[in-house]
């Protein structure tokens, strides 16, 4: 018996790193699963990946969740085809690095609109059947970074802007059997971690390498350290947790 058995979760940029991961997990534990990410190709053959237990279905949609048409199609496709939708996790992100000085209207506004807008319009689509049938959880991806860090100000203020979204969901939603939190991964090895090395001029391996020696634990985190948190806060066994944003970083903002 998985904790998600007869369970529908949507997870936005799906296709790899920390979204694949949490897909994964909620496969495993019983979930029919769709997976968003931009194309819906990769969103495809990532859901044809999934290890879904018997009797559960995947299915992979192409959604921009900056798009608000896109966002309620896709959530309205998700009902229709896997027959409801019980968790909703806002993943989907993007990095556009630069010093404040450096970092134009573009990539302030691109940052902003894939975390913040995109998070505001998937769960305004899917809140309406949440509401309806009393019952929903929603996991939003927060960052360590949303208390700050070089070159990240359009997306440390995104990042924190998630934690006060998701505080006022716990308040709004509370009362309709919602549970609303988030989650603040720290270094997680994905391809937006590999991205930034090169940005850095160093290799992926070298900068995780750094990471490692500098946390706590000894090590970087892993999609799957997310997914088993995620997994957690979205299961009825955190039904009494609303609002929250839980750091996962391996201790790495604690000194
Ligand atoms: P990733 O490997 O870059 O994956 C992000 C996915 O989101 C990609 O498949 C990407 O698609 C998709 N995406 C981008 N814009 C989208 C949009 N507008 N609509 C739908 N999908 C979109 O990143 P990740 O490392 O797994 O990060 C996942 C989440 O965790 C993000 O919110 C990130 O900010 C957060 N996080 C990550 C870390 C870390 O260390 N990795 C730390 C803290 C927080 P394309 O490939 O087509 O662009």
């Amino acid at each position: 018996m998985g904790r998600f058995d007869g369970r529908v979760a949507v997870i936005t940029g799906a296709a790899r790193g920390i979204g694949f991961g949490t897909a994964t997990r909620f496969a495993e534990e019983g979930a029919s699963v769709a997976v968003l990410d931009l194309d819906e190709g990769a969103a495809a053959e990532a859901a044809g990946r999934l290890p879904l237990v018997e009797g559960a279905k995947a299915v992979g949609i192409g959604c921009d969740v900056s798009d608000a048409g896109a966002a309620e199609a896709a959530v309205e496709r998700v009902v229709s085809e896997l027959g409801g939708i019980h968790v909703l996790v806002n993943n989907a992100g993007i990095t556009r690095d630069n010093l404040l000085f450096k970092m134009t209207e573009e990539d302030w506004d691109l940052v902003i609109g894939v975390h913040l807008r995109g998070a505001f319009l998937m769960t305004k689509a899917a809140q309406k059947h949440f509401v309806e049938q009393r019952y929903g959880k929603i996991l939003n991806l927060s960052s360590v970074s949303a208390l700050g860090n070089r070159g990240q100000a359009n997306y440390s203020a995104a990042k924190m802007g998630i934690q006060g979204f998701t505080r006022t969901l716990g308040i709004e939603l509370g009362p309709f059997g919602i549970n609303a939190n988030a989650v603040a991964p720290g270094f997680i090895a994905t391809e937006m971690t590999d991205a930034t090395a090169r940005r850095l001029k160093m290799e992926p391996e070298e900068l995780r390498r750094l990471n490692a020696e500098h946390n706590p634990v000894r090590r970087v985190g892993e999609p799957a350290d997310i997914a088993a948190a995620a997994a957690f806060l979205c299961s009825d066994e955190a039904s009494y947790i609303t609002g929250q944003t839980l750091y996962v970083d391996g201790g790495a903002k604690l000194g």
